[in-house]
């Protein structure tokens, strides 16, 4: 490793693997760092639906040849594995009733395994020559005369290195080490901390292989509180035609234990006949801090790109496409002294965590847990036998229920008035009280 290079990319999740390989692939000298031993290795839960839903943040995103293909900024990223079609999408009840949207022409969403997109974009960036240091965090990145320099720390030894570089990205997720450095924090308000433990289960007796399923409901948990949901998926060394396993989360607010809130799921919970025979072949967790959108993602020569500018998440396709562009943002400002006002106007206008209301939005899709248990049964017994058209998307999919919900709200004034007057408040609830349930 050298003391300087063109480019840093902090983060080797799908943004930071993106820019390594666009900018390795156009010659630059670049240096991709992680805290993780094996970057490919998924230790951080994530269900990786692609939402197939088009213009999702501004792209359509499609299996073409079996790769991920992004229709409107127009680029490839190798995939060649097996993945799942799902064609509903339902909310389930403690007592088992749904409500489903569907889609059985293209799906409502699409999983596949993302460690086999982390391993063929760390082929392609080494097969450039973009050097990779494991094991090291980034620990700051400051502009300085000519450029950035960023400050690493071995995981180890816990000795400080510093590196100098024309620019730097910040793609350390969510939690963003090097985002709280800059100014641009500021910026941000918190809204609410969360916690996700999951486990791949297989031989699981499971009545939904072609449905993405969300539990809604206090007695989905120990406490009454935070989401079940569960996802078919492939593992790393599956073959075409072998089973899925199924993927099961249990994200609670900050402060409740979501391994013990999965374990009772699995054990306890009202659904523990499907899980009698399951083993468990692999875990994952994750805590999630959910702050605003930075409006702004860059500050002098530092670009902070995918979750790390987001709340909650821009998923992976979108960490993708907001690393392609943010590659070739750097690219052009090398060669033409600008170009970053492209890349943060398109954040801008096409992440829609960043618009006026859709976290409020987004949030009232999780906020119907919130309700008692016997008052979620009866709406969801009215809706049991329907479905509606949808995707699974945190960002149309409260739509959909909504609309859903109250195509049957006549009926609901006139048999259960106290639940017609709690629904038609919480659609109008703030981000703050949803979370504070
Ligand atoms: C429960 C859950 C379910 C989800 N479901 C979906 C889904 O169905 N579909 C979908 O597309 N997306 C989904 N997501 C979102 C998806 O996981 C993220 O949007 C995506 O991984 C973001 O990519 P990223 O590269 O920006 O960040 P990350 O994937 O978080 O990558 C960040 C990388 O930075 C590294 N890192 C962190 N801190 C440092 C540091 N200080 N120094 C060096 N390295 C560091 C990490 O080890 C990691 O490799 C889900 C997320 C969660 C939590």
């Amino acid at each position: 490793m050298k003391n300087a290079y063109d480019f840093v990319v902090i983060g080797a999740g799908p943004a930071g693997l993106m820019i390594a390989k666009e900018l390795s692939g156009a010659g630059q000298d670049v240096l991709l760092v992680d805290v993780k031993r094996d970057i490919p290795k998924i230790n951080r839960s994530c269900c990786t639906m692609l939402i197939n839903e088009p213009n999702t943040h501004g792209e359509t995103v499609r299996f073409v040849d079996n790769d991920l293909h992004f229709e409107k900024t127009g680029f490839t990223v190798k995939y060649g594995h097996p993945y799942v079609k799902m064609v509903k999408s339902s909310r389930l009840s403690p007592g088992g009733y749904k409500l489903t949207m569907g889609n059985e022409k293209e799906g409502v969403a699409l999983p596949y395994t993302k460690e086999i997109i982390l391993r063929n974009l760390l082929e392609e960036s080494m097969a450039n020559g973009c050097d990779v240091l494991t094991e090291t965090a980034g620990i700051r990145a400051e502009n300085i005369d000519g450029g950035v320099k960023v400050t690493l720390r071995d995981n180890y030894t816990r000795s400080l290195k510093e590196i100098r570089c024309k620019a730097a990205f910040a793609a350390d997720g969510v939690n963003s080490q090097i985002v709280t450095g800059l100014e641009l924090f500021k910026t941000r308000k918190y809204i609410g901390s969360f916690r996700v433990a999951s486990y791949f289960l297989d031989e699981v007796d499971y009545p939904y292989w072609d449905s993405w399923i969300t539990c809604v409901g206090k007695g989905h948990t120990p406490w009454g509180r935070g989401q079940v949901y569960m996802v078919p998926k492939y593992l790393p060394d599956a073959k075409e035609g072998d089973k899925p396993i199924l993927d099961v989360f249990c994200g609670t607010p900050c402060g409740m234990p979501a391994k013990m809130g999965l374990d009772w799921f699995l054990n306890d919970g009202p659904f523990n006949e499907w899980f009698t025979n399951a083993k468990i072949v692999h875990k994952a967790a994750c805590v999630l801090n959910f702050y605003t959108c930075i409006m702004n993602p860059v500050e002098g020569n530092i670009v902070v790109v995918g979750d790390a500018a987001a709340f909650i998440e821009t998923y992976c396709q979108s960490a993708l496409m907001y690393g392609y562009r943010a590659a070739h943002a750097a690219l052009k400002v090398q060669d033409k002294g600008k170009g970053y006002e492209d890349y943060t106007n398109f954040w801008r206008e096409s992440f829609e965590y960043c618009w006026p209301g859709e976290i409020e939005k987004a949030l009232q899709g999780f906020g119907l847990g919130n309700m008692q248990d016997e008052e979620l049964d009866y709406i969801f017994s009215l809706t049991d036998n329907e479905m509606y058209e949808g995707y699974v998307s945190e960002n149309t999919a409260p739509y959909v229920m909504q609309k859903a919900i109250m195509s049957h709200i006549d009926q609901i004034r006139k048999e259960r008035p106290q639940i017609a007057e709690l629904i038609e408040k919480h659609w109008s609830a703030s981000a703050e009280d949803i979370v504070k349930g």
